[in-house]
C-alpha cells in the first residue's frame, strides 16, 4: 500500500501544481485559495528569489532570470508545443513498446488513427489564422460584432497596430496583432485562439482528449490483465477482492508493467487538466463570451458588490436606446439597450442628472448582447464568419 500511496500523492501534487499554474488567474478562482496560491507561486516566490539574489550576488541572477522569463512569457516560442510533442510521442512510443503484444487487431488498427490526430489538430492550430486585424481587412472586422458599451466601446485606436479596435477584439502581444474575438494567447499551440481559428483549437483539445482517455483505457485494461494472469490464484476473480487488496495489486503491476504503468499515470495526471480546460472552454461558447472577456464581467462582478455599478431603465428614460442607432448596420442581431454608470475615481461619482438610475444588485441584470443563446453561440464559434473574404 506504501507504494500506491506515495504514486498517488504525488501525481495529486503535481496535477495540483500545474493546475494552479495554468489556471490559477481565471476570473472565477481569483478569490479562492486556489487563486492566493497562483499569486503565490508567480508574484511572491520570484519576488522572494530577486532579494535573495539582490542579497548574495548583487543582483547577477535577476536580469538573466528576468531575461529568460520574458522571452518565455512574452515571445512567440514554440518550446511548450515541443514538451507537449515529447509528451505524446514518448508516450505512445511507451505505450507500443511493451503494449503492443497484449492488444486485438482492432486496437491496433484504431492506434495508428487515435495517435496521429494530435499531431495533425496542434498543425493546422498553429499554422491557422486566429483573426489577424489588418488594414486590408478592418472594415469588414469592425461589422462582425456591435459594441456593448459595457466592456468594448467604440474610439479605442490600438496604439500598435494603428487601427480602431472592433467590439470583441485585443491586441496580443505576443502575436504582435490585434486579434478579433479574441480569446487567449495559447501557449500549446503557441498562437492566438480567436473569431476564425476557435473551431482549430477545439479539434486539437478533442483529439488529445480521445488520445488520453483510449490511453488511459488500453493501459488500465493492460494492467488489470496483468493482475489477473501474474498476481492473483486462478479461481479468484479480481472483482472480488477488497479495495485495499486490489490497489496493492494494482500498485505492484504498474511496478511491474513500468511502461504501461507511466502511459496509465500520464493519462490520469493530464487528462484532468485537458478534460477541465475543455470544459471550461465550452462552458464560455455555451455562455457567449471568451476568456478574454470573463476577466471583464469579473471586473463588473467586483463592482456590483462594492455598490459602483447603476442602471438607467429604459422605461424610465426611452431615449437611451438610441445610444447604438449608428450601429444597427452591423452583422449581429442583438445590440445594448441599457445604459450603465460606473462609479470610479476617475469621474468622481459625479453621477449624470435627468436619469433615473438604480443600484444594480447581480450580474444577471446586465445583459450580455454577445449571448444569442447556446446554439447560435456554438454556431458563431465553430462557424465563424471570415472577414477576410471579400
Ligand atoms: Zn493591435
Ligand atoms: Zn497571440
Amino acid at each position: 500500500m506504501g507504494a500506491v500511496r506515495d504514486v498517488a500523492v504525488v501525481v495529486l501534487g503535481i496535477s495540483l501544481l500545474v493546475f494552479i499554474a495554468l489556471f490559477g488567474h481565471v476570473p472565477g478562482l481569483r478569490n479562492t485559495p486556489i487563486g492566493f496560491a497562483h499569486r503565490f507561486l508567480w508574484k511572491t516566490i520570484p519576488r522572494w528569489f530577486f532579494a535573495l539574489d539582490r542579497a548574495v550576488t548583487c543582483g547577477r541572477l535577476g536580469p538573466v532570470l528576468m531575461g529568460t522569463g520574458d522571452y518565455l512569457m512574452n515571445e512567440k516560442h514554440p518550446i511548450i508545443m515541443a514538451f507537449y510533442l515529447t509528451l505524446v510521442t514518448g508516450g505512445i512510443y511507451m505505450f507500443t513498446k511493451d503494449g503492443w503484444k497484449h492488444l486485438s487487431l482492432i486496437h491496433r488498427m484504431c492506434i495508428p488513427m487515435v495517435a496521429t490526430l494530435p499531431y495533425i489538430t496542434m498543425y493546422l492550430a498553429a499554422t491557422s489564422d486566429p483573426g489577424f486585424i489588418t488594414p486590408e481587412n478592418h472594415q469588414r472586422s469592425l461589422q462582425c460584432y456591435p459594441y456593448d458599451h459595457l466592456n468594448f466601446r467604440p474610439g479605442n485606436i490600438c496604439r500598435t497596430c494603428q487601427l480602431a479596435k472592433p467590439a470583441r477584439s485585443k491586441h496580443c502581444s505576443i502575436c504582435k496583432h490585434c486579434i478579433a474575438k479574441h480569446d487567449h494567447h495559447c501557449v500549446w499551440i503557441n498562437n492566438c485562439v480567436g473569431q476564425l481559428n476557435t473551431r482549430h483549437f477545439l479539434a486539437f483539445l478533442a483529439a488529445t482528449n480521445i488520445l488520453l482517455s483510449y490511453g488511459l483505457y488500453l493501459s488500465f485494461s493492460i494492467i488489470q490483465s496483468f493482475i489477473v494472469r501474474a498476481l492473483i490464484p486462478s479461481q479468484i476473480a479480481i472483482g472480488t477482492l477488497p479495495w485495499s487488496v486490489y490497489l496493492h495489486l494494482f500498485g505492484i503491476a504498474i511496478v511491474e508493467e513500468i511502461y504501461i504503468g507511466a502511459v496509465f499515470l500520464l493519462c490520469a495526471l493530464t487528462g484532468v487538466l485537458s478534460f477541465a480546460f475543455t470544459t471550461y472552454h465550452l462552458y464560455l461558447i455555451w455562455a457567449g463570451t471568451t476568456t478574454n472577456e470573463t476577466i471583464k464581467w469579473s471586473d463588473w462582478r467586483d463592482d456590483i458588490k462594492n455598490g459602483d455599478i447603476l442602471l438607467a431603465d429604459p422605461e424610465e428614460d426611452d431615449d437611451i436606446t438610441e445610444l447604438d442607432a449608428d450601429e444597427m448596420c452591423r452583422d449581429w442581431p442583438r445590440v445594448t439597450t441599457q445604459l450603465f454608470y460606473r462609479i470610479d475615481p476617475t469621474n468622481g461619482g459625479d453621477i449624470p442628472r435627468g436619469i433615473i438610475w438604480r443600484r444594480v444588485q447581480g450580474l444577471g441584470e446586465i445583459d450580455n448582447i454577445y449571448d444569442l443563446g447556446w446554439g447560435s453561440n456554438f454556431r458563431d464559434a465553430l462557424w465563424p464568419r471570415d472577414f477576410n473574404a471579400r
